[in-house]
């Protein structure tokens, strides 16, 4: 990262690409607001001159990407960068179609996942009345939905750190129009039983729509992922989407996707840049759409790696969400402003959530050597 570049113009760019929006400054700091914690925010008005070449575990990056068979398609395409990736698009969306079991027309890409959760806080909040989450979960999309109108319905999890569907149930009311479910959810890592997640879909959709962020689903074996794209193909009233930035390792590249009705997509598409993903992009995706290896490969780093961590909390005593991805919430046992500022110093980049009056580390997890490392920095700084 540049040195010249700080903290807070990095979140700041970071989100205005995200947004595939014009972000004026001020919608920035007003969308910043509520993902960053207060830690964070004391730490955005100091320039790092460390951040160059720190270890980056503060945004659920995979380390391992993106794949070989990624990089080969992405040099294969670079020739054609002159031309418009209408053709590209049309193709990716089809090949998503038959992955998924949908007609073309179902699908909605975007450049990453976010920009698709943009569309759709857009979308809602612009109709006013409210949103309803988890809290903590992946901001975004009630970010958007609060900048625009709505209000946002906060349900905390429960003492394993996990969705409760249960209160989620019922707070639902005649003025909750979006409800936005995150299984695994960012940022505990904590996975609910899928049929539970399931049941509570189908019954909020008779009442709202339902956003189920499927972001992290891979990280657990095939046999186990249990998308709610399902549903949709039932005629439920449920967006789905999925990310190319996790387990496929393009975070970079930006693609993602939403699975959806027909109707649904033309109200979000409204908010869109009809060619908003570069054709490289495209090509890298195509290339690790089947990769088993690659997501295999993944998986089992990601699984040992994140045991060093666990391994050291549990040695610790300090209690943390039962993560099935590639990061891990615990609370803070210091306070969040001095665990950055110290950390960073020692080269590594994490994340502090606030989360009932109490700070939380949200630490991605990199490769095993720097999980190593990590712990012991982590437990000089104690
Ligand atoms: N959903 C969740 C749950 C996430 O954690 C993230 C990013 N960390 C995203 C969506 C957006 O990711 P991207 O835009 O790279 O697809």
């Amino acid at each position: 990262m540049n040195t010249n570049l700080n903290r807070r113009n990095w979140i700041k760019s970071s989100l205005a690409l995200t947004a595939g929006l014009v972000a004026t400054s001020s919608l920035t700091e007003k969308l910043m607001a509520a993902p960053v914690s207060h830690a964070e925010k004391i730490m955005l008005n100091q320039t790092s001159s460390l951040l160059n070449g720190a270890v980056r575990l503060n945004a659920n990056e995979n380390p391992y990407g993106p794949s070989e068979k990624a990089k080969a398609a992405l040099l294969q395409l670079l020739s054609e960068g002159n031309r418009y990736p209408f053709a590209a698009m049309g193709e990716f969306k089809k090949l998503l179609a038959a992955k998924e079991g949908v007609a073309p027309e179902y699908i909605h890409l975007g450049a990453g996942s976010g920009e698709l959760l943009c569309q759709t806080g857009v979308a809602f909040g612009l109709e006013g009345k409210s949103v309803m989450s988890s809290f903590p979960t992946f901001p975004m999309l009630m970010n958007y939905a609060e900048f625009m109108n709505a209000t946002w319905q906060k349900i905390n999890l429960n003492d394993a750190l996990e969705h409760d569907y249960e209160t989620m149930t019922s707070a639902i009311t005649s003025d909750t129009k979006l409800i936005f479910v995150c299984n695994p959810n960012n940022p505990t890592g904590t996975l609910v039983d899928q049929m539970v997640v399931e049941r509570f879909c189908e019954e909020a959709s008779k009442k709202a729509t339902v956003y189920a962020d499927e972001a992290y689903l891979e990280f657990l074996e095939p046999s186990q992922q249990h998308s709610m794209v399902g549903l949709v193909k039932q005629g439920k009233n449920i967006i789905v989407s999925r990310t190319f930035s996790k387990i496929f390792g393009l975070a970079g590249l930006r693609v993602g996707y939403i699975v959806a009705h027909p109707d649904m997509i033309k109200r979000l598409a409204k908010y869109n840049d009809d060619f908003s993903i570069s054709q490289t992009s495209l090509a890298a995706a195509k290339a690790c759409i089947d990769d088993e290896d690659f997501m295999k490969l993944t998986r089992t780093k990601n699984a040992v790696a994140r045991n060093v961590l666990t391994d050291y909390l549990d040695k610790k005593k300090i209690m943390y969400g039962k993560s099935v991805t590639n990061f891990v919430f615990f609370p803070a046992p210091k306070d969040g402003k001095t665990i950055l500022t110290s950390m960073e110093q020692k080269g590594f980049l994490m994340r502090i959530w606030d989360y009932k009056n109490s700070e939380w580390c949200r630490v991605s997890i990199g490769t095993q050597d720097e999980m190593t490392r990590f712990i012991k920095a982590f437990d000089e700084i104690l």
